[in-house]
């Protein structure tokens, strides 16, 4: 699989909810430190700053006590203008003296009665060297340990018990007589401000070490700055909430869109299922999953034949209309979960077959290929098949690795072995793999090899089989590779012919053989007619009859020292531009003959329609067993058909003398086979043309 589209896929399919969560509670438990941090802080210098302010006040209150008692004054009168209750108690905690202290929680048994238990928010608790008690009546702060706690949720739940309304004081004694002032700003004197006082008491130790001052102290707080602070809270908490929200909204939508970008980018157009980039990707990670399993995988690459075709006589929308209905089809024959289908585009479709061996998924297989065949009733379909098997036992350790890419190539490359456009499965093997490594082979040096003049001409004779006479002979190309060796044409004729490399092979073929009849008429040799063959993907060219003059023009040679060879199958395609080709050839001078006569097709129908010159009868006709007549009969007849028709007969292939002396009665005009020779070199054909053909002994 492409590897950079497998990565975007990898990000893609990466949902990141793992992380994403611990990021949530991380953030909730960092915000929820922060902010109890901050009402810790704020609210223990808050409390103790308010408590400090309390408590010089009842400093003030002992110091006045402790000097009455040392002068012997009564001082409750002086301590009477603090307003507040406060009692004295001596080192066993008995009261000295009690001023409306009725809610002092300090007493042993008031401080029994209360117990109630403290929330367990201990919110603003902090040390303080001053001895806190509370008060019986709202008991929301008390001291244990040097540590002073307020129930702050229980304030917060019960504000109005500790609300109190008192006249505002903010203006200086000063101000308040200015009237003048007053009526500037319109300043009324009933303006009153609302206060929260939290009662508490607090002790401190008299001078002598052991008895205690305790007087009523509040924690006062302006309301209007409590509904700001709970604002602020609530605010920042609204606000951390708020963020929350939007980062869980969006982690949700990154994942639905992530999602639906996966559905685009793993849907078929056509089909509106799978694509070849599900195949890979899917098809990769069920192998992987599944590798250890024991199971046998096949890649299969299912080509409906012909699609093409069948869009330009219909339309492609019906094209398109009948790739779906064959994609469901076979998507309803596979095991969806463990088996992928997939329409790779065209005419291709992608298929991950489980389980099965060779010959099982053969006929699954098989029997898709019978349903999808006919999806229409109005056509029966051709489909062919290129499957690559990863077996169990011996990719279990690869499929690791596995390149899903790379094996669709080989079940493609099977399927394009089956050539022909009939229905066929077929298996990938290693020999298709060296097959194509040729091919890439002979493709890369060809043209070096032209250049180079590494392709040779052999020459095998034709013998006239009555009189053993040199009569022509057939140019046949070798090549002579410095890094293969020696090349037959039959490993490299069809590779040309694939590749359209095979026109400037017939040119090159054509210009020396022209070039060595010239030497050779030049240096006196018996020349005789040498044929040339000329690869039926040639014949397409409208000019090719001029191409073949001029090229024999440039060597200066004789016409009719070159004979035209052309395959039966070239008659097929177009008849009329063969026709006008062979007319041109033969108004040139040249001789045409048909090869291989008798091979394949029947000719019998070209022969009524090509003015040809000579009948090459394929080699076909004297292999095997001459068993009796019938194919001496076939042969005899051939021959009496090209006579009536004005036509020269070679027969090629032959082997031995029988077969010589037979075609030698029936009026065959020439012989090439290796009874006489095979293809040989210029020079030993040089040798061949001065001298009599002299038969072995
Ligand atoms: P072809 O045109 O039918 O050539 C005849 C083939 O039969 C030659 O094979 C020749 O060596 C072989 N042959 C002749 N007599 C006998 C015999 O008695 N016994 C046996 N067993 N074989 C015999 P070659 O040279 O291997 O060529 C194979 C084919 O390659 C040719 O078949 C032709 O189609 C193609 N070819 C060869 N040279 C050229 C070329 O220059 N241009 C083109 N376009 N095709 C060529
Ligand atoms: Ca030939
Ligand atoms: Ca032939």
């Amino acid at each position: 699989m492409a590897g950079k589209n497998k990565k975007r896929v990898k990000e893609l399919k990466k949902s990141y909810t793992w992380i994403w969560l611990i990021v949530f509670v991380l953030l909730i438990i960092i915000s929820c430190v922060m902010v109890s941090v901050f009402a810790l802080v704020y609210g223990s210098s808050f409390v103790s700053g308010k408590l400090d302010g309390e408590r010089s006040i009842v400093e003030n209150m002992a110091s006045v006590y402790e000097a009455g008692v040392k002068r012997g004054d009564d001082t409750s009168e002086t301590l009477s203008a603090f307003k507040r209750g406060y009692l004295i108690l001596d080192g066993e905690r008995n009261i000295v003296y009690s001023e409306s202290a009725d809610t002092c929680g300090a007493l042993k048994d008031r401080e029994e009665a209360d117990n109630r238990e403290y929330m367990s928010v201990e919110i603003g608790a902090f040390v303080y060297d001053a001895d806190v008690y509370p008060d019986t009546e709202y008991p929301v702060i008390r001291q244990e340990d040097d540590e002073v706690t307020v129930d702050i949720l229980h304030i917060l739940q019960n504000t109005d018990s500790y609300i109190v309304e008192s006249e505002r004081d903010m203006f200086t004694e000063d101000e308040l007589n200015d009237a003048e002032l007053l009526e500037e700003i319109g300043f009324i004197n009933e303006s009153r401000e609302r206060k929260m006082m939290i009662p508490l008491w607090m002790g401190l130790k008299l001078s002598d070490g052991r008895s205690e001052f305790i007087a009523k102290s509040y924690i006062s707080v302006e309301v209007s700055d409590l509904v700001l602070l709970i604002t602020v809270i609530a605010g920042v908490f609204l606000l951390v909430l708020a963020s929350y929200v939007v980062m869980i909204i969006n982690i949700i939508s990154g994942i639905s869109r992530r999602r639906k970008t996966l559905r685009v980018f793993f849907t078929d157009a056509v089909t509106q299922g799978h694509n070849y980039m599900y195949f890979l990707y899917e098809g990769e990670e069920l192998i992987k999953k599944y590798r250890n399993r024991g199971v046998n995988y096949h890649v299969v690459d299912l080509d409906f034949v012909g699609y093409r075709n069948f869009c330009v006589c219909h339309s492609a929308e019906e094209g398109e209309r009948v790739t779906t209905r064959i994609y469901q089809e076979i998507r309803d024959k596979m095991d969806r979960r463990k088996e992928i289908c997939a329409h790779v585009g065209g005419e291709s479709f992608a298929l991950l077959l489980r389980d099965g061996d060779k010959e099982t998924v053969r006929s699954r297989i098989q029997s898709i290929m019978d349903i999808v065949s006919h999806v229409t009733d109005d056509h029966v379909f051709v489909f062919q098949a290129g499957i690559e098997t990863l077996e169990a036992d011996a990719n279990a350790a690869e499929r690791k690795y596995i390149d899903m890419g790379e094996v669709y190539n080989k079940a493609c490359a099977a399927r394009e072995s089956l050539n022909s456009d009939d229905p066929g499965i077929a298996f990938f093997d290693k020999k298709l793999i060296e097959d194509r490594r040729w091919e890439d082979n002979v493709q890369e040096h060809q043209q070096a090899a032209l250049i180079n003049e590494e392709f040779v001409v052999y020459y095998q004779p034709k013998y006239d089989p009555r009189t053993d006479e040199l009569r022509g002979a057939e140019a046949l190309i070798r090549w002579q590779s410095p890094d293969f060796g020696f090349v037959p044409p039959g490993r490299m004729i069809p590779i040309f012919e694939k590749n359209g490399f095979i026109t400037e092979i017939d040119h090159y073929m054509v210009s020396h053989v022209a070039r060595d009849q010239k030497r050779w008429l030049d240096a006196g040799f018996k020349c005789v007619p040498v044929s040339v063959n000329i690869s039926r993907a040639h014949f397409i060219e409208s000019d090719l009859a001029e191409q073949i003059r001029d090229l024999v023009d440039a060597e200066g040679t004789p016409h009719e020292l070159l004979e035209i060879e052309l395959t039966e199958s070239a008659f097929f395609d177009d008849k009329k531009a063969m026709i006008n080709t062979i007319e041109k050839l033969k108004s040139y001078g040249f001789a045409v003959s048909m090869d291989d006569f008798g091979s394949g097709y029947s000719s019998l129908n070209s022969l009524k329609d090509m003015p040809l010159d000579v009948l090459k009868l394929d080699a076909e006709f004297f292999r095997g067993e001459t068993d009796g007549n019938r194919g001496e009969i076939v042969v005899s007849e051939a021959i009496q058909l090209a006579k009536k028709l004005n036509m020269r007969t070679v027969a090629e292939g032959v082997e031995i003398r029988d077969q010589v002396d037979f075609l030698a009665t029936q009026g065959c005009d020439m012989i090439q086979g290796y009874f006489y020779a095979k293809p040989m070199p210029g020079e030993e054909y040089e040798v061949r043309m001065n001298e009599r053909y002299k038969p072995k002994e």
